[in-house]
């Protein structure tokens, strides 16, 4: 039987225990063997706002799951000299894996909502089987007016805990609030001794 890989693809800036949650629930709903997070380089759609450095985000995925036997991290799109489109992404690891693994690829639902802007993404229907998990209470009415064949391909999930987000945990960090319970241990340490999100949105060189 061929593998199922869950790609769990994000900014993850940082990385909490949402993310990590939502990454388990679809595991064991999917009953897939492992998921490999890929953190993004340098997103093409992100030019308004500055994203934290890829190696900061990066080290911080690694420190969230390490010892996670399922969970894995991919340096993929951090070491494209191109800006980072899933289409590619999916392509390399269907490439890399013989015999050819089931690709799932999990992100959230406000990033999917755009997918018609992504590049090829015509062509995801045939790489992989798109699986968006979505905070309760968000409301999925703009999933009626993605293209069929994307539908087709899309499996909703809720996840119950998944209240947590990047966002509020970079203005918690910058207001000097307590991130603790919202992200890993070492991701909590790792954000206060660099330093990140303190004063402004501007990334580490
Ligand atoms: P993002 O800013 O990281 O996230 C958008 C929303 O989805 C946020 O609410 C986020 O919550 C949530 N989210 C992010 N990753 C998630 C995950 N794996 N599971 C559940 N929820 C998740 O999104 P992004 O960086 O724009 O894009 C997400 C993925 O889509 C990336 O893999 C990216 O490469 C891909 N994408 C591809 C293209 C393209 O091919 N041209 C264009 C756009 C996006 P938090 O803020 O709490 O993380």
């Amino acid at each position: 039987m061929a593998e199922k890989i869950g790609i769990m693809g994000g900014t993850f800036d940082p990385i909490h225990y949402g993310h990590l949650l939502a990454a388990e629930e679809c595991r064991r709903q999917l009953a897939l063997d492992r998921i490999v997070f890929v953190p993004t380089g340098t997103p093409p759609h992100k030019r308004n706002r500055a994203v934290t450095s890829p190696e900061d985000r990066y080290a911080m995925t690694l420190l969230a799951t390490a010892g996670v036997r399922e969970f894995f991290v991919s340096r993929t799109e951090i070491d494209r000299d191109r800006p980072s489109h899933t289409v590619d992404t999916l392509e390399e690891f269907l490439k890399q894996s013989a015999p050819q693994p089931e690709l799932f690829f999990i992100t959230g639902l406000d990033a999917l909502l755009s997918i018609a802007t992504w590049k090829d993404y015509m062509q995801l229907p045939s790489l992989c089987t798109l699986v968006t998990a979505t905070r309760p209470g968000y409301s999925v009415a703009g999933v009626d007016a993605l293209p069929i064949d994307i539908r087709r391909v899309l499996k909703l999930i809720e996840i119950p805990q998944f209240a947590i987000s990047s966002t509020e945990i970079r203005s918690r960090a910058r207001e000097g609030r307590s991130i603790r319970f919202l992200v890993p241990h070492l991701v909590e340490s790792y954000i206060e001794n660099c330093g990140l999100y303190r004063d402004s949105e501007v990334p580490r060189i």
